[in-house]
């Protein structure tokens, strides 16, 4: 499984506010917040990341929290417009109570694919689903005080492109990265690998009429699948190269190395690697505690702490 794809790394979205976007995901959502660093390329704004304990791929999202100004996007074709979390069997009842309690907007629980899905939106819009898994999901929750085990999010279980056509995007998923289609509901068309057990899923909406999505707050900014390390993240280079595909050399962001190019049907991904991981610059207590800098920055600390909003 070493040279494969191995489902999502993280997904990185676009938010307004930064305290709001803090307060959510640790406070409402019950996630870890296992990263507080800046943008790499606009160092005066926030990069925020949150996960379970460890920080373990497949559990990873990220925002850019560009402050309240933020010009609303619009979820449309050419972009990742859900994302999904597993959560275990029985907990809907905790989620929509919870829902209700913080005035979280949500739908009814629906069904797809056999399986239950809970739809909700963050303060920003963006769209993100909890679905109980077909077969239990294993990986070990992250538990605060009010969001226990028996409810908690256990990372990603899918993430649903939206597409025009979703020929070419198919094309990349199976014949590059190794995924299968496995279902078909409507418009909706599944596809997973097998090298993992978890955060392998992709779901493919097909709408030919759809608008292009506006990429601002609530919106997904770009999907990172994971590979084991750097030698294969090359290997992906060249067949993404081969495939007549534009894509950046290797960037260094720190907790991962980065590839990134857009795929034929519009959405941004990424691959990331799972070296050097989130303890590289704090012990794995302090994950998220300090704003941690790249060393390019660091000279600037004072000047960037000052244009950062405080989160606690
Ligand atoms: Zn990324």
């Amino acid at each position: 499984m070493e040279n494969k794809i191995l489902g999502i790394h993280h997904i990185t979205a676009i938010a307004g506010d930064a305290k709001r976007n803090f307060d959510f995901y640790t406070k409402v959502l019950g996630l870890r917040f296992i990263k507080r660093t800046v943008n790499f390329d606009d160092p005066h704004t926030y990069h925020f990341y949150f996960g379970d304990e460890q920080g373990h791929a497949g559990t990873i999202l990220t925002f850019f929290p560009w402050g309240s100004s933020v010009r609303q996007g619009r979820r449309g074709a050419g972009m990742a417009t859900e994302i999904g979390y597993a959560v275990p069997e029985g907990s809907f009842d905790f989620w929509i109570n919870r829902f209700e309690e913080h005035h979280v907007t949500y739908n009814k629980p629906a069904q797809r694919f056999g399986e239950s899905y809970l739809t909700f939106l963050d303060p920003d819009g963006l769209k993100l689903e909890l679905v109980i898994p077909p077969a239990a999901d294993n990986r070990k929750p992250y538990e605060t005080a009010e969001v226990k085990a028996a409810a908690a999010t256990r990372g990603f279980y899918n993430t649903t492109l939206t597409l025009n056509s979703i020929k070419a995007t198919a094309a990349v998923l199976t014949d590059i990265f190794g995924y299968t289609l496995i279902g078909q509901e409507g418009n909706r068309y599944r596809y997973a690998t097998d090298a993992v057990d978890t955060a392998n899923i992709i779901d493919l909406v097909e709408l030919p009429n759809e608008n292009k999505g506006i990429g601002a707050g609530g919106t997904v900014h770009h999907i990172a699948f994971r590979v084991k390390d750097d030698a294969t993240q090359m290997v992906f280079r060249e067949k993404i190269a081969a495939a007549g595909l534009q894509i950046t050399p290797q960037i260094d962001r720190n907790y991962f190395h980065s590839l990134y190019f857009r795929e034929p049907g519009g959405v941004l991904f990424e691959i990331a690697t799972e070296n050097p991981g989130f303890t590289v610059d704090e012990s794995l207590e302090e994950l998220g505690k300090h704003l941690k800098l790249p060393p390019q920055y660091e000279p600037q600390r004072k000047k960037i702490e000052a244009h950062l909003v405080p989160l606690d």
